[in-house]
Protein backbone atom coordinates (compact mmCIF):
# COMPACT_ATOMS: atom_id res chain seq x y z
CA UNK A 1 0.00 0.00 0.00
CA UNK A 2 1.30 3.47 -0.92
CA UNK A 3 0.78 6.39 1.44
CA UNK A 4 1.54 9.89 0.23
CA UNK A 5 3.58 12.36 2.59
CA UNK A 6 1.68 15.70 1.52
CA UNK A 7 4.51 18.16 2.33
CA UNK A 8 7.15 19.91 0.79
CA UNK A 9 9.22 20.64 3.17
CA UNK A 10 11.92 18.13 3.61
CA UNK A 11 13.22 18.61 7.14
CA UNK A 12 9.28 17.40 8.21
CA UNK A 13 9.44 14.57 5.61
CA UNK A 14 12.57 13.33 7.01
CA UNK A 15 11.17 13.11 10.46
CA UNK A 16 7.85 11.65 9.09
CA UNK A 17 9.71 8.61 7.56
CA UNK A 18 11.48 8.06 10.66
CA UNK A 19 8.20 8.13 13.04
CA UNK A 20 5.22 7.06 10.62
CA UNK A 21 6.58 3.07 9.92
CA UNK A 22 3.91 0.56 9.05
CA UNK A 23 4.33 -3.01 7.85
CA UNK A 24 3.58 -2.91 4.55
CA UNK A 25 3.35 0.85 3.83
CA UNK A 26 5.74 2.66 0.98
CA UNK A 27 5.72 6.32 1.85
CA UNK A 28 5.51 8.34 -1.69
CA UNK A 29 6.54 12.27 -1.80
CA UNK A 30 5.70 15.08 -4.08
CA UNK A 31 8.71 14.60 -5.77
CA UNK A 32 7.13 11.70 -7.88
CA UNK A 33 4.04 14.62 -8.96
CA UNK A 34 5.73 17.06 -10.70
CA UNK A 35 2.95 19.85 -11.34
CA UNK A 36 1.54 19.04 -7.80
CA UNK A 37 -0.99 21.96 -6.42
CA UNK A 38 0.78 24.18 -3.83
CA UNK A 39 -1.37 24.59 -0.78
CA UNK A 40 -2.17 27.80 0.54
CA UNK A 41 -2.28 27.57 4.83
CA UNK A 42 -5.33 29.57 5.04
CA UNK A 43 -6.93 27.61 7.97
CA UNK A 44 -8.00 29.20 11.32
CA UNK A 45 -6.62 26.27 12.83
CA UNK A 46 -4.05 23.55 12.23
CA UNK A 47 -6.38 20.57 11.70
CA UNK A 48 -7.83 22.74 9.46
CA UNK A 49 -4.78 23.15 7.76
CA UNK A 50 -3.83 19.87 7.53
CA UNK A 51 -6.94 18.46 6.52
CA UNK A 52 -6.52 20.89 3.58
CA UNK A 53 -2.65 19.85 2.69
CA UNK A 54 -3.87 16.19 3.17
CA UNK A 55 -7.47 16.47 0.97
CA UNK A 56 -6.08 18.70 -1.94
CA UNK A 57 -2.99 16.08 -2.55
CA UNK A 58 -5.05 12.85 -2.30
CA UNK A 59 -7.68 14.14 -4.89
CA UNK A 60 -4.76 15.39 -7.06
CA UNK A 61 -2.83 11.68 -6.72
CA UNK A 62 -5.65 9.67 -6.20
CA UNK A 63 -3.34 7.94 -3.06
CA UNK A 64 -4.44 7.96 1.07
CA UNK A 65 -2.15 10.94 2.25
CA UNK A 66 -1.04 12.02 5.54
CA UNK A 67 -0.02 15.56 6.30
CA UNK A 68 0.72 17.21 9.40
CA UNK A 69 0.33 20.95 10.51
CA UNK A 70 2.33 22.81 13.54
CA UNK A 71 2.56 25.36 15.54
CA UNK A 72 4.68 26.56 18.48
CA UNK A 73 2.74 28.46 21.04
CA UNK A 74 4.29 30.89 23.15
CA UNK A 75 2.58 31.33 26.35
CA UNK A 76 4.06 35.11 27.12
CA UNK A 77 2.55 35.86 23.31
CA UNK A 78 -1.11 34.88 24.05
CA UNK A 79 -0.12 31.80 22.14
CA UNK A 80 1.65 33.30 18.92
CA UNK A 81 2.70 32.23 16.56
CA UNK A 82 1.19 29.24 16.80
CA UNK A 83 -0.83 28.68 13.25
CA UNK A 84 1.67 31.40 11.73
CA UNK A 85 4.67 29.88 12.86
CA UNK A 86 5.91 29.38 9.00
CA UNK A 87 5.41 33.31 8.19
CA UNK A 88 5.87 35.02 11.81
CA UNK A 89 8.26 37.22 10.25
CA UNK A 90 6.51 37.80 7.30
CA UNK A 91 5.57 35.62 3.93
CA UNK A 92 8.54 33.74 3.02
CA UNK A 93 10.19 34.54 6.25
CA UNK A 94 13.47 31.78 6.53
CA UNK A 95 13.89 29.66 9.62
CA UNK A 96 16.40 32.52 10.91
CA UNK A 97 13.70 35.36 10.14
CA UNK A 98 10.89 33.45 12.49
CA UNK A 99 13.83 32.78 15.20
CA UNK A 100 15.22 36.23 15.33
CA UNK A 101 11.70 38.06 15.53
CA UNK A 102 10.85 35.49 18.58
CA UNK A 103 14.36 36.01 20.25
CA UNK A 104 13.43 39.56 20.14
CA UNK A 105 9.84 39.74 21.02
CA UNK A 106 10.81 37.05 23.93
CA UNK A 107 13.72 38.90 25.17
CA UNK A 108 11.79 40.86 27.44
CA UNK A 109 10.51 38.28 29.70
CA UNK A 110 12.16 35.89 32.19
CA UNK A 111 13.24 32.91 31.67
CA UNK A 112 10.30 31.18 33.65
CA UNK A 113 7.69 33.15 31.80
CA UNK A 114 9.10 31.88 28.37
CA UNK A 115 6.91 28.61 28.45
CA UNK A 116 6.15 27.52 25.28
CA UNK A 117 4.87 24.37 23.56
CA UNK A 118 4.77 22.70 20.09
CA UNK A 119 1.28 21.02 18.82
CA UNK A 120 1.30 18.90 15.74
CA UNK A 121 -2.10 17.63 14.55
CA UNK A 122 -1.40 15.14 11.68
CA UNK A 123 -4.17 13.86 9.49
CA UNK A 124 -4.70 10.57 7.56
CA UNK A 125 -7.13 11.18 4.56
CA UNK A 126 -8.99 8.73 2.79
CA UNK A 127 -12.48 9.07 0.74
CA UNK A 128 -13.59 6.81 3.26
CA UNK A 129 -11.81 7.60 5.95
CA UNK A 130 -10.42 10.97 7.97
CA UNK A 131 -8.67 9.97 11.29
CA UNK A 132 -6.29 13.08 12.82
CA UNK A 133 -4.42 13.20 16.03
CA UNK A 134 -2.53 15.05 17.69
CA UNK A 135 1.22 15.80 19.63
CA UNK A 136 2.57 18.44 21.84
CA UNK A 137 5.55 18.89 23.88
CA UNK A 138 6.49 21.47 26.54
CA UNK A 139 9.58 23.32 26.40
CA UNK A 140 10.94 26.95 26.94
CA UNK A 141 11.65 29.51 24.66
CA UNK A 142 15.88 30.58 24.70
CA UNK A 143 17.46 33.71 23.67
CA UNK A 144 19.88 32.63 22.05
CA UNK A 145 20.51 29.63 19.70
CA UNK A 146 21.54 26.25 20.83
CA UNK A 147 22.85 23.17 18.72
CA UNK A 148 22.73 22.50 15.09
CA UNK A 149 20.40 19.66 14.45
CA UNK A 150 17.00 20.05 13.62
CA UNK A 151 15.23 22.79 11.84
CA UNK A 152 12.51 25.81 12.29
CA UNK A 153 12.53 26.71 16.16
CA UNK A 154 14.95 23.68 17.26
CA UNK A 155 17.88 25.76 18.51
CA UNK A 156 15.99 27.82 20.77
CA UNK A 157 13.40 25.30 21.95
CA UNK A 158 14.99 24.39 25.66
CA UNK A 159 13.25 20.99 26.97
CA UNK A 160 14.43 21.04 30.45
CA UNK A 161 13.89 17.33 31.40
CA UNK A 162 16.70 16.67 28.92
CA UNK A 163 18.78 20.33 29.40
CA UNK A 164 18.91 20.81 26.03
CA UNK A 165 17.80 22.22 23.10
CA UNK A 166 15.99 20.58 20.25
CA UNK A 167 18.46 21.44 18.68
CA UNK A 168 21.13 19.45 20.26
CA UNK A 169 19.42 16.18 20.93
CA UNK A 170 20.02 13.51 18.06
CA UNK A 171 17.54 12.69 15.37
CA UNK A 172 16.25 9.56 17.89
CA UNK A 173 16.21 11.49 20.57
CA UNK A 174 14.01 14.50 19.31
CA UNK A 175 11.38 11.83 17.77
CA UNK A 176 10.96 9.95 20.60
CA UNK A 177 9.63 12.94 22.96
CA UNK A 178 8.98 15.66 19.74
CA UNK A 179 5.15 16.92 18.77
CA UNK A 180 5.67 15.15 15.60
CA UNK A 181 6.43 11.89 16.96
CA UNK A 182 3.68 11.84 19.51
CA UNK A 183 1.63 12.89 16.50
CA UNK A 184 2.50 9.95 13.66
CA UNK A 185 2.98 7.73 16.61
CA UNK A 186 -0.55 7.94 17.34
CA UNK A 187 -1.79 7.79 14.12
CA UNK A 188 0.02 4.80 12.68
CA UNK A 189 -1.86 3.05 16.12
CA UNK A 190 -5.35 4.47 15.46
CA UNK A 191 -4.15 3.32 11.64
CA UNK A 192 -3.91 -0.30 12.67
CA UNK A 193 -6.84 0.09 14.80
CA UNK A 194 -8.93 1.64 12.41
CA UNK A 195 -8.55 0.03 8.94
CA UNK A 196 -6.30 -2.72 9.53
CA UNK A 197 -6.42 -4.12 6.29
CA UNK A 198 -4.09 -0.92 5.23
CA UNK A 199 -1.28 -2.88 6.55
CA UNK A 200 -2.57 -6.44 5.15
CA UNK A 201 -1.49 -7.89 2.30
CA UNK A 202 0.27 -5.21 0.76
P1 LIG B 1 3.97 24.11 9.11
O1 LIG B 1 3.38 22.93 9.81
O2 LIG B 1 4.66 23.73 7.84
O3 LIG B 1 3.00 25.24 8.94
O4 LIG B 1 5.16 24.55 10.07
C1 LIG B 1 5.20 25.78 10.68
C2 LIG B 1 6.60 26.20 11.01
O5 LIG B 1 6.85 25.75 12.33
C3 LIG B 1 7.74 25.67 10.17
O6 LIG B 1 8.02 26.51 9.09
C4 LIG B 1 8.88 25.70 11.14
O7 LIG B 1 9.45 26.99 11.21
C5 LIG B 1 8.19 25.42 12.45
N1 LIG B 1 8.29 24.02 12.82
C6 LIG B 1 7.47 23.00 12.46
N2 LIG B 1 7.88 21.86 13.02
C7 LIG B 1 8.97 22.18 13.75
C8 LIG B 1 9.85 21.41 14.56
O8 LIG B 1 9.72 20.19 14.72
N3 LIG B 1 10.85 22.09 15.14
C9 LIG B 1 11.04 23.44 14.99
N4 LIG B 1 10.26 24.18 14.23
C10 LIG B 1 9.22 23.56 13.62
Amino acid sequence: MKILISSNNRDKIREIRNIFQLPGVQLITLDAYPGAPDVIEDGNTLYENALKKATMLAEFTGLPTISDDTGLEVDALGGRPGVYSSRYAGENASYDDNVEKLIREISIFPAEKRTARFRTVAVFYHPDRVISEEGTVEGLILTERRGAGGFGYDPIFYIPEKGKAFAELTKDEKNAISHRGKAFTRLCTSLQHQIPSLTKNS
